[in-house]
């Protein structure tokens, strides 16, 4: 991703060198504000040899910085405010872990004493073979965390220069040309640094390295701040309180923009939050299009406390709670059966009597339990989410048990990933009997009437839909999963990430058989991935005949205005020549054509 300069000009009066840098988009919106600098990597350090004498007190001093940096990272821990996103205290845990691994906290002082380097230099060399080590790795998830080790030994040298990152107020929310708000840039952001960016309300950040899986990334789209990573050379071209627009839609950062173009960049901010405004009022009312179909708009949550966004939003219940948050990251620490009982009870019992679609533990490919224990060579096609239930009994039974428990306090429906052979299906449906007879000998309460659905994420189960329509309640269609099987494409690799299309013919034909296999069985179908919350593909899901949609609760208030001016009548007939295309540019054009109906 490069730079293309333009006319030097800046909308102050002062001339400047516009230039334009493009990234990758990961965090949605406009920010408009003058950059805040970021000290560059701490990684150009001096390298020189201890004497004899000098070694132990050359120990001693990284000794000395490695636990400063501890206790640094134990405060901010300590400190994370009540609503931070839960993300950032599983950031602070693995920086905390990385410290603590020999091979920071023991390694660099073997080097120190056996090749009486200085302290800053022996760190780097460690530093430098673990990263090469990494660059080996082919998951790209893991081969990311290479930044992690690296943001670690950056604050370890940080402490022995004396050069800590020291940062300034940021203007008030809302700042103006004559106070204006921050945007962070910066090589890379370590978690613990965007925890402080938080309390100063930085408004965008912008980032050289970095991809989907960044940190930068997950943080800045759970604050939902506009940001651009993997901006090659960003820290380096543009310069301390150059002013900067973010477009976080198209992943493209202007500094020192033209008046006109300031100004374009401002009515569409100040457009994007009229509209958020007006959203708001829609929270209470029903999504029914124009012509009188009611559409059920639920909410895909991680975690219970994710309900209050769910709810504020107006869902009618949540159509995704991906389980699998509640397992990962705790050293391969299964919660028992009561602590998940505990949290499903939350989440059934904050929705106030709206269903609660409990998915089953889809741990494995991009989610293992823990990072770094991942072998197989193809995670995504390996032991993952039923295949590993199903292979781990006791604690797909614990789940299942969970689950049922609190179906007692409120509607609970019970959905499973990744199902493709019928077996898995009835072996499913076996455990949730037997989970089912357990709870009754105990006599601890359960609603026997608990819907089982199955995610169609695999094309083989698309395929295959009367195998399911028989045996399952309801059908939730995963399409970031079926996108990524179907087209045979990683969905977290991002060198094939311009292969990922949802329109390709073959993922909508397998999207809509699946709708309409459902309707005729008389089941509901919902889609619970990504495309259920794109609005520019409501119309044609709506279409397709989609009923049920699916998404993060962020995205409903917008899915629920297109819905609003959906007219089904003419929206079918649009649909049914999309689907009978097999070329590309003729269904994208005729999804744009639908936007305009
Ligand atoms: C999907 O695959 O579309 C889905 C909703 O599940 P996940 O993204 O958790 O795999
Ligand atoms: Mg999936």
């Amino acid at each position: 991703m490069g730079a293309e300069r333009s006319r030097p000009r800046f909308p102050a009066g002062q001339p400047m060198a516009s230039f334009t840098l493009h990234g990758i988009p990961v965090s949605r919106g406009i920010a408009i504000g003058r950059a805040h600098l970021l000290a560059p990597a701490a990684l150009d350090v001096k390298h020189y040899l201890v004497a004899e004498e000098q070694v132990e007190a050359e120990v001693s001093r990284l000794q000395h910085a490695l636990a400063a940096v501890h206790k640094e990272l134990q405060t901010l821990w300590n400190e994370l405010p009540k609503d931070a996103p839960t993300e950032l205290g599983a950031f602070i845990d693995v920086h905390a872990l990385i410290l603590s691994d020999p091979m920071i906290s023991e390694a660099p002082l073997d080097i120190i004493r056996t090749r009486h380097y200085n302290a800053e230099w022996a760190l780097l060399t460690q530093i430098d073979e673990l990263s090469a080590q990494f660059d080996e790795i082919e998951d790209p998830y893991l081969r990311e965390r290479k930044a992690d080790i690296q943001q670690v030994a950056e604050r370890v040298l940080k402490v022995m220069l004396g050069t800590e990152q020291i940062l300034p107020a940021a203007a008030p929310t809302g700042g103006d040309e004559f106070q204006p708000q921050m945007i962070i840039v910066a090589h890379d952001i370590s978690p613990a640094d965007m925890l402080q960016f938080r309390d100063r309300s930085f408004i965008g950040f912008v980032t050289d390295v970095g991809g989907q899986n960044s940190h930068t990334a997950i943080v800045a789209r759970s604050l939902d701040i506009p940001a651009t990573v993997g901006v090659s050379g960003a820290s380096t071209l543009v310069e301390q309180d150059d002013w900067l627009i973010i477009d976080g839609d198209a992943g493209v950062v202007i500094a020192n923009p033209s008046a006109l173009i300031l100004n374009q960049y401002r009515e569409r901010q100040s457009a994007a939050a009229r509209a958020r405004k007006k959203l708001q009022k829609l929270k209470k009312t029903p999504a029914i299009t124009k012509d009188g179909t009611e559409i059920t708009l639920l909410a895909n949550i991680e975690l219970p406390d994710d309900c209050q966004a769910a709810m504020e939003a107006g869902a009618n219940g949540v159509g995704l709670f991906r389980s699998e948050f509640l397992f990962m990251g705790r050293n391969s620490k299964i919660p028992s059966e009561d602590e998940q009982f505990e949290q499903y009870k939350k989440a059934v019992v904050a929705m106030k009597g709206r269903p609660v679609t409990i998915r089953t533990l889809d741990i494995g490919a991009d989610k293992p339990l823990d990072q770094g224990e991942q072998t197989a060579l193809n995670p995504a096609l390996g032991l993952r989410a039923i295949r590993y239930c199903l292979a781990e009994p006791q604690i797909f039974l614990a789940q299942l048990r969970a689950i049922l428990r609190a179906s007692a306090f409120g509607k609970v429906r019970i959905l499973v990933p990744m199902l493709a052979h019928a077996f898995e299906i009835d072996q499913t449906l076996a455990m949730v009997a037997q989970a089912k007879a357990e709870l009754r000998e105990q006599h601890i309460k359960f609603d026997d009437d608990v819907d089982v659905g199955a995610m169609i994420e695999i094309p083989a189960a698309a395929l295959a839909l009367p195998m399911f329509v028989k045996r399952m309640d309801f059908l939730s269609i995963g399409t970031n999963d079926l996108i990524q099987y179907t087209l045979a494409i990683d969905r977290v690799d991002y060198e094939v990430a311009h292969l990922y299309n949802p329109l390709h013919p073959a993922v909508l034909q397998l999207i809509s058989m699946t709708i309409a296999a459902g309707h005729k069985a008389g089941i509901d179908v919902a889609v619970c991935g990504e495309m259920a919350g794109d609005v520019k593909l409501t119309r044609l899901l709506l279409g397709m005949g989609l009923r049920e949609f699916s998404m993060h609760p962020a995205q409903l208030l917008s899915v629920k205005q297109e819905i609003l001016n959906s007219d089904l009548a003419r929206i079918m007939p649009q649909t049914r020549k999309i689907m009978r295309s097999m070329e590309p540019n003729v269904i994208a054009d005729a999804v744009e054509q639908l936007q305009l109906m």
